[in-house]
């Protein structure tokens, strides 16, 4: 009998007990806006602004309504200007190219390798050609390019960076956290990501006089001085008075159960490396699968993997992902001229001018995506790989015509 899953892609671990606590505690107090404290009070919205900041290792931290909202307000607060282009990934999530359109900015989108990040030679080419002095730069899926030569590149053609982190929390290059090479960060504490507030989000910076900014955006009003990871109230003289309010402030409800999470992230990193090592090596077992070859330079916290089959042909894709369903296995799939769920290809960001993107579509065209949430055991890592292994062998062993494959 064929072999089938019955575990759910989307379902994480509940939250702590100690973060179930917190809020309970926020709601019964009845102050769930983060300004709203006693005399004394320090919110718990601050607090975890504080928590971040020093996980990551810089001074200043904002959270924010979502990972969305955070990269909005990440690029006004660097200040760019209407109209301006910004390099970033043609492989990323919507969030990303929609929060260049929404903060003023233009996309340029930069090709895709198959080892699924950035293609650098391609972003030297378009900072060249097109003059953008911005680049949002997406870690998608965890994966991080060459930290040294991008930063060396944004340098040489003075360009500043924004990292997107949404899936790099806990990620290093050289030991260097995720979120410390560009001039600003952004994480997201969406349901999916390495913390679960539902939604939610953060922006790090060392940069005085962005924070200040990206705290007025974030909707403070003249309250900047309940931040506690924030630069002094010099560094808002001008921002109070130049930065548009975007209301997306988080509350204290999500930051309290965000505390207890963070507590415990870095054992939870090393949860997600575990399983991620079993998925890993019983699918580099099936024949005609590439995986990422993960650099030893980078430290890699996959919540999610990727693969590439590249001998399917067009027809048998769309039997290959069927048959996984079949068995219980989600696989989302990047090459869908039709935007999915989650998943959509820069041909569907109908508001950025279409570009030619043919590497990254060769790439995407047999690129395959799995969730792992920490609900997975080993065991259940080792039956989704056996499982792709087998559904793949079915349709290269059946020399039918995809049609008849199932
Ligand atoms: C999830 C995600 C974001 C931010 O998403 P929100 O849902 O707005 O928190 C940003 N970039 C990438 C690549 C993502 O996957």
């Amino acid at each position: 009998m064929a072999k089938t899953f019955g575990g759910v892609f989307t379902q994480q671990r509940p939250i702590p007990e100690a973060g179930i606590e917190a809020a309970v505690r926020v709601m019964r107090s009845g102050r769930l806006h983060r300004y709203n404290v006693l005399p004394g009070e320090v919110s718990e919205a601050a607090l975890l602004e504080q928590d971040f900041a020093a996980w990551l290792g810089v001074p200043y931290c904002l959270a924010t309504t979502s990972g969305g909202t955070a990269m909005q307000i990440a690029l006004g607060a660097v200040e760019l200007p209407r109209g301006a282009k910004v390099l970033t990934n043609a492989f990323t999530l919507s969030p990303v190219p929609g929060a260049i359109h929404q903060a003023g900015g233009v996309p340029v989108l930069v090709e895709t390798t198959g080892e699924l990040v950035i293609d650098i030679d391609d972003l030297a080419a378009k900072a060249e050609a097109s003059g953008a002095k911005h680049l949002l730069l997406s870690h998608m899926r965890g994966h991080l390019a060459d930290m040294e030569a991008i930063t060396a590149l944004c340098d040489r053609a003075g360009i500043t960076m924004i990292e997107d982190c949404a899936h790099t929390m806990g990620a290093a290059w050289k030991g260097r956290k995720s979120g410390t090479f560009g001039k600003v960060a952004c994480f997201s504490t969406q349901t999916y990501k390495h913390l679960n507030s539902g939604e939610g989000g953060f922006v790090t910076t060392g940069d005085a006089g962005v924070m200040a900014r990206a705290i007025i955006r974030s909707g403070s009003y003249m309250l900047y001085d309940r931040h506690i990871a924030a630069p002094g109230a010099d560094a808002f003289a001008d921002a109070r008075l130049d930065s548009p309010n975007c209301s997306s402030r988080m509350d204290n409800l999500r930051a309290a159960i965000l505390r207890p999470q963070l507590a415990q992230l870095a054992a939870d990193c090393e949860a997600w490396q575990t399983l991620y090592g079993v998925l890993e090596a019983e699918l580099r077992k099936v024949p005609g699968l590439i995986l990422r070859a993960i650099p030893n330079e980078e430290t890699h916290v996959g919540s999610s993997i990727q693969f590439r089959a590249p001998n399917l042909t067009d027809d048998h894709v769309p039997v290959f992902v069927a048959l996984a369903a079949s068995r219980g296995v989600e696989l989302k799939w990047f090459g869908s001229h039709e935007p999915h769920g989650y998943t959509s290809r820069h041909v569907s960001w109908r508001y950025v001018t279409e570009q030619a993107l043919p590497r990254t579509d060769r790439v995407l065209s047999r690129l395959f995506d799995m969730r792992v949430p920490l609900t997975f055991s080993e065991a259940d890592c080792r039956l989704i790989g056996a499982i792709v292994g087998d559904c793949l062998g079915e349709i290269a062993g059946s020399g039918k015509a995809p049609e008849e494959a199932r």
